[in-house]
């Protein structure tokens, strides 16, 4: 079996540029447990203007950013409301139960996307038998959903509803640079409308570690001592803060040619005869289903014997991701593979 060559299996798969080690090894650094990192500070500072948000607060992944932020807006005998295939309940280990005590009420989304409605039918009534509801999580662009991005209106409305009710709305926004990029939204009005936004800078922003977890002053205070216990605090961390400045301020505009490669191998793929299905492409990710004759298994395999390495996604479904180390010429070579794949 030939190395794999061109790997799609994730955007958190890029590994550093030059430009972005040099900035890493320039950085100004300090013990950030101490507050005295000014490269961390910088990144924290930097994200949270985007967004128009107070602060930030810089861990080692978007795991810990959501599952601090559910932390410290719920409390035991309470409840999130989230999608049901949603990266806070079906991929972090069940660290809403383990971290939080709290319960999940779980929404049937479209692609990952639920609406205001279903919200607001899914906020519990006061009643001794039942939890609080104490937080709306909502995730853009949705993983599971083949990266399917909001409109800000659907944003709106969600957000509407969770003020009426004194409800908290955090953002898991792993990629939400994707959905800024594909729709044109700006990012200060995800300011307006979530209380907490998670960003990762290790996916399609090509940096190698972290994620930045924004919001008010108040919010991010109470954040940090969460990242304390968790054991989260780092030292010089500023290291790693600058490949996410540097991630921020020159790898945003270009997530522009991820989608449209991403599109590119969607369109070859429908034209294969052992695809069943294609899932609409948004932004960076490819999900889809083979025909029940094309055993998953058997079609990775043979995209591995051609140098291509992808993920399983469910029975019959394999997912796609485009980022920073593909280029046109890796495309094209994943599109001539598939095509062998046919004959
Ligand atoms: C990747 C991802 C995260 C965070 O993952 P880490 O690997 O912990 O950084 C959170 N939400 C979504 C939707 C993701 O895709």
């Amino acid at each position: 079996m030939t190395a794999a060559r061109i790997d799609l299996r994730s955007d958190t798969v890029t590994r550093p540029t030059p430009a972005m080690l040099e900035a890493m090894f320039r950085a100004p650094v300090g013990d950030d447990v101490y507050e005295e990192d000014p490269t961390v500070r910088a990144l924290e500072d930097a994200a949270a203007a985007r967004f128009g948000l107070e602060a930030g607060l810089f861990c080692p992944s978007g795991t810990m950013t959501n599952q601090i932020a559910i932390k410290a807006h719920t409390e035991p005998l309470s409840e999130v409301i989230c999608e049901q295939t949603s990266h806070i309940y079906l991929w972090e280990v069940g660290g809403i139960a383990f971290h939080s005590g709290a319960s999940v009420a779980l929404l049937p989304g479209k692609r990952g996307r639920v609406t205001a409605a279903q919200v607001e039918a899914a906020i519990r009534p006061v009643n001794v038998h039942y939890p609080t509801t104490s937080l709306i999580s909502l995730e853009n662009t949705h993983n599971r959903g083949g990266g399917s991005c909001y409109t800000l209106e659907e944003i709106a409305a969600i957000a509407e509803v969770a003020r009426r009710h004194q409800i908290p709305l955090h953002l898991d926004g792993a990629r939400i640079f994707n959905a800024l990029v594909a729709t044109g939204q700006q990012a200060e009005e995800y300011g307006r409308y979530f209380d907490s936004i998670s960003v990762c800078l290790s996916k399609g922003l090509g940096a190698p570690v972290g994620s930045v977890l924004l919001g008010s002053r108040a919010f991010v205070q109470k954040c940090k001592r969460i990242r304390k216990v968790m054991g989260g605090g780092m030292r010089q961390a500023g290291y790693l803060a600058a490949a996410g400045l540097y991630a921020l301020e020159n790898n945003v505009a270009r997530l522009a040619d991820d989608h449209r490669r991403a599109r590119q191998l969607a369109e070859a793929l429908t034209a294969q005869p052992y695809v069943a299905e294609v899932l609409p492409v948004e932004t960076n990710l490819v999900i889809f289903r083979l025909h029940d004759a094309h055993p998953a298994d058997q079609f990775l395999a043979q995209l591995q014997e051609r140098g291509i390495i992808a993920s399983s996604f469910g029975p019959q479904m394999i997912r796609f991701v485009t980022h920073l180390d593909v280029d046109d010429a890796m495309i094209a070579s994943v599109v001539r593979a598939l095509n062998e794949l046919a004959a």
